[in-house]
């Protein structure tokens, strides 16, 4: 065999290990009559992908839904940092870090192509101003291109990162370890196989006749892993949904959201700001104006810490919302999920204790934290494995992107102040002008004599309830001080809601 052919044989296995490494294959068991899928068979592949999605911070998979995401109100926080003014931010940086957020477990994507592309998550680039210069003990590394040194110049030189994967022969699992095959529920409760189960599930389907079933198998790409990830909050049937679904999945409304369970103890009483000022230091004033006929909120009033919190909740990773919630976020399919890390039946095939641990308890990456967010998640801390041995080898300080100066601890906050902030009932945030608080009178066309002002303020218990609202209500602060419970998301409402685009 010449040169040539040899050449050209390697070349197209190189070819097909990559699309091997594009695509994976799934077994689905479908109910024929119904057009339902009762369960998937796949190996850990497809397992990685689905558990990997925990570890997704809300921000990622807002922005890739676009438009159509229908995540509570979330959505209308992502646009309104979108068009939120320069000025706001601490940093550009900050911008750009809540808007492309990142996860902690990104080292480990390397081995997840199907993650990695199509911008669900990307490899941080490090930069540093040059290696000759050495200002204080360590190199300074930035993670924005540009970034000012402490010496002055800008930080253009991108850091060589550690080459090789972790396990570049594909054989090894991520989190999985083992040969183990498992059966993912179209509701995606994942357990090992067991012929018991698939009987059982066959009972609680009503099939007696096996002549409805069908067994298909489908190939797993890029595109049907976005729209997994985005029907796993939204849908109860996301695997039928993505492969046997005729209609373009992202227009589908469920109509089966069940309302989050929040704390069941009296709702939090307007208070005087005096008694407000000697509570808790870490509690925060809010202003509400509303209807006082029926205690709508019309928007709220705060500084930027109150801002800031809502900001940082785009960085918080899926699982670390299912943790806080208690296991209750009622979006999608995302607490089964979850459920199914904490099952024993995984004990067995975790490659790592920690892998579960970052897959029910994920942490901020590095500086992702504020000071301003009263729900405390864990915030990684800087790391510098990513970088090259030679490059660890001269000592590097990473720098946290929320401080315009060189700073390498953690801290700070994302939005800057003083400043005051208008936040309407679906969190829409803008700067605060009392003339859009007049142009709300007049579009829900509700009379001056209506409005009250109430003094609330936000706690703990307050931001656990507007995380949970957050997901699902487009009525957030409503919810959070005046219901229990958050109400369901009108898929059709009736009354005319604001946007964004009313304050253009
Ligand atoms: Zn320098």
């Amino acid at each position: 065999m010449d040169t040539m052919q040899k050449k050209s044989r390697n070349h197209s296995k190189l070819q097909q290990n990559f699309m091997a490494a594009k695509q994976m294959s799934l077994t689905l068991l479908v109910d024929k009559e119904r057009n339902k899928v009762i369960y998937a068979e796949s190996g850990k592949d497809f397992v990685e992908i689905l558990l990997s999605f925990l570890t997704l911070p809300i921000g990622t998979v807002i922005k890739l839904s676009g438009k159509q995401s229908k995540m509570g109100s979330l959505t209308m926080l992502y646009k309104s940092l979108e068009e939120l003014d320069l000025e706001f931010p601490n940093t550009k940086a900050c911008k750009d870090m809540l808007l492309h957020p990142k996860s902690s477990a990104e080292e480990l994507y390397k081995n997840l192509p199907l993650i990695v592309n199509r911008g669900a998550t990307y490899r941080t680039k490090y930069y540093i101003c040059s290696l000759e210069c050495c200002v204080g003990i360590h190199h300074l590394v930035s993670t924005v291109k540009d970034a000012p040194c402490l010496c002055g110049k800008k930080m253009g030189w991108r850091v060589p990162e550690e080459k090789g994967d972790l396990n570049a022969d594909g054989e090894d699992g991520v989190f999985i370890e083992g040969k183990m095959r498992f059966m993912i529920r179209d509701d995606l409760k994942i357990s090992v196989v067991s012929s018991w189960k698939s009987f059982a599930l066959l009972k609680k389907f009503g099939v007696s006749d096996t002549s409805v079933l069908e067994e298909m198998n489908v190939n797993v790409g890029e595109e049907e892993v976005l729209h997994l990830l985005k029907r796993l909050l939204l849908s109860k049937t996301p695997l039928t949904d993505v492969f046997l679904g005729e209609l373009n999945v992202d227009e589908r409304v469920d109509l089966d959201l069940k309302v989050i369970a929040l704390d069941s103890e009296e709702m939090v009483e307007p208070q005087t700001e005096k008694e407000i000022c000697t509570e808790y230091s870490k509690k925060m004033i809010v202003k509400l104006y509303q209807n006082k006929l029926n205690k709508k909120v019309l928007y709220a009033e705060a500084g930027e810490e109150f801002a800031d919190l809502l900001f940082s909740l785009l960085a918080f990773p899926l699982g670390s919302i299912v943790k806080c919630l208690g296991g209750r976020t009622s979006m999608g399919c995302l607490d089964n999920l979850y459920k199914s890390v904490e099952d024993l039946n995984f004990k067995d095939c975790m490659k790592y204790e920690e892998f579960k641990a970052m897959l029910l308890d994920p942490k901020l990456p590095p500086y992702f934290g504020t000071k301003n967010q009263l729900l405390q998640i864990e915030e990684q801390a800087p790391c510098p494995m990513a970088f090259s041995r030679v490059m660890r080898s001269i000592g590097l300080s990473t720098m946290n992107q929320k401080f315009p100066d060189a700073v390498t601890e953690l801290g700070g906050s994302f939005v800057a102040g003083p400043a005051l902030f208008m936040v309407t009932d679906e969190l829409v945030v803008k700067p605060l002008s009392p003339m859009l608080g007049v142009s709300f009178l007049s579009n829900f066309n509700i009379p001056v004599s209506d409005i009250e002002e109430q003094i609330v303020w936000m706690g703990e218990k307050e931001a656990m309830s507007l995380l949970g609202a957050s997901l699902i209500s487009n009525s957030v602060l409503t919810d959070v001080f005046y219901h229990k419970r958050p109400r369901q998301m009108e898929t059709k409402p009736n009354r005319r809601m604001f946007s964004a685009h009313d304050f253009i």
